[in-house]
């Protein structure tokens, strides 16, 4: 265990934001409430956003393509360096999941503001995520816990003893890319190499596994926060099953209707899995939820978009505490002292057709935005605001809080009526006829209860 160091020699006092959008705000934010100072990154595309201003300095590190900007280990790293930034934070996505970049920070002086690079890499390999998770006694999808073998005999072996459906998953895959369902043995040659070359493709690795594929299950997944002093707290638990493509569109917390005794039990199997592979900061496990039981999909090693309804239902602000943590102090809570108010929605507000989901790049002529009690946007967009084609379509994040789910639903109605933007398509209409859905509003929805919807509204 290493000392406790004092609040009044931190270990940096300039954070560099190594992101864009709403997420670099929401951190930004939590920076400056702290007195740390900040630097924000842009590429030549970000370079007028309203939102980079407020920190202390903002660098340009590069073009519009996220390869030669935000993603550009090098740029950013110089960025650091030019501007005497202690620590960097990296938000989700881009560098946030890089195990190399992760260690070249460290490797420059610097402080990342997330776990171990060994941690990240271990929960990056979905293989190797599970076998650590299996060790520590976390319940797993039905499957092995080992690569799929190149023959296609010997998998549809493997495939004939886990049963039908199944699904063929990267291991190194994520964003809901990377993985195909197989319904009966004919189709799973095709599945196997078209997954492998995406999975070479796309992620740079071949590697592929296999599991059940579960029927109805919902997504269910647990924040962790980990110090460097042994403490490893959960916060609680988000149903994210309403998603299109494996990738999520609404978020609650609690998720509803499980007992309270097995979300306890598999929260404290988190937190002792944190403490076994030496976790640190914040994290996620992620679970599917069926026929009372849980089992593990996978863990991600970083902020996630959703991070602010566990934020309503805790009180606990989860990027003060990854600041806290890199600086080496303890947690601010213990396990005790976690509970769970009321509930909470986010609606991910994207720049696309609500319908067709095409992306909708271009000028936000007029942007309006909720308030009032129990009400949170955290948005990087104002009126004027171009939406770039080059990033991914999140503008902005309407959540709620209340003391029930139903006042929850019926603050999140009264919210996304009181949202307009113009300029461009959103996805808020699909957002409101969501909340009038009867299936939705009485909770417990699965993960297909979306995709069948958008389908039968057709
Ligand atoms: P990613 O890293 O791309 O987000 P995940 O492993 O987290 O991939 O899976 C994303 C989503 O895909 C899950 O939330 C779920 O909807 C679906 N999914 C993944 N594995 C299974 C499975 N074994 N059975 C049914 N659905 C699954």
């Amino acid at each position: 265990m290493s000392p406790v160091p004092s609040e009044s020699a931190p270990r940096f006092e300039k954070v560099l934001i190594a992101n864009r959008g709403e997420i670099a705000l929401r951190v930004q934010r939590a920076t400056r409430e702290m007195g740390l100072r900040t630097v924000m990154i842009c590429s030549e595309a970000d370079r007028d956003a309203p939102y980079r201003q407020a920190g202390d300095e903002f660098v340009c590190i590069g073009p519009a393509s996220p390869r030669q900007s935000y993603l550009n280990q090098a740029a950013v790293l110089l960025a650091a360096r030019a501007t005497g930034a202690g620590a960097i934070h990296p938000g989700y996505g881009f560098l946030s999941e890089n195990a190399a970049f992760a260690e070249a920070v460290e490797r420059a002086g610097l402080i990342f503001i997330g776990p171990p690079a060994s941690a990240i890499r271990t929960m990056g390999d979905k293989i190797a995520a599970k076998r650590a998770m299996i060790e520590a006694g976390v319940p797993c999808v039905p499957g092995p816990d080992a690569a799929l073998p190149e023959d296609l005999a010997s998998i549809a072996a493997i495939a004939e003893g886990i049963g039908y459906p199944v699904i063929i998953k990267a291991a190194g895959g994520g964003g809901g890319r990377g993985m195909r369902v197989v319904h009966d043995p004919s189709a799973l040659g095709d599945a196997v190499s078209v997954t492998r070359e995406e999975a070479r493709r796309a992620f740079g690795r071949p590697d592929l596994y296999i599991e059940k594929f579960l029927a109805h299950p919902r997504h269910i997944e647990f924040q962790v926060l980990c110090d460097e002093h042994d403490n490893a707290v959960w916060l609680g638990h988000r149903d994210c099953s309403m998603q299109r493509r494996h990738q999520k569109v609404v978020e609650e917390a609690p998720a509803p209707a499980i007992p309270a005794d097995i979300v306890a039990a598999v929260g404290e199997r988190c937190a002792n899995a944190c403490r076994k592979i030496g976790y640190r900061g914040a994290g996620t496990f992620e679970f599917l939820y069926e026929d009372g039981a849980f089992y593990f999909i996978e863990m991600n090693t970083r902020l996630q978009v959703e991070h602010p309804v566990t934020e309503m239902t805790s009180g606990i602000d989860i990027v003060r505490e990854q600041l806290r943590v890199a600086q080496g102090l303890p947690l601010t809570i213990s396990q005790a002292d976690v509970r769970t108010y009321g509930h909470s929605f986010e609606c991910r507000i994207n720049a696309e057709d609500p319908f067709t989901f095409a992306a909708s790049p271009g000028t936000i002529t007029a942007a309006q935005f909720p308030g009032g009690p129990g009400v949170r946007v955290d948005t990087h967009v104002t009126t004027g605001y171009r939406v770039s084609p080059h990033y991914d379509s999140l503008i902005a994040k309407l959540i709620v809080h209340a003391p029930t789910r139903e006042e929850a639903i019926r603050r999140m109605r009264v919210a996304l009526a009181d949202t307009a933007i113009d300029g461009i398509a959103t996805n808020l209409p699909l957002h409101r006829e969501l909340f009038a859905e009867p299936a939705f509003c009485a909770g417990q929805t699965d993960i297909h209860y979306l995709e069948t919807w958008l389908g039968e509204r057709k």
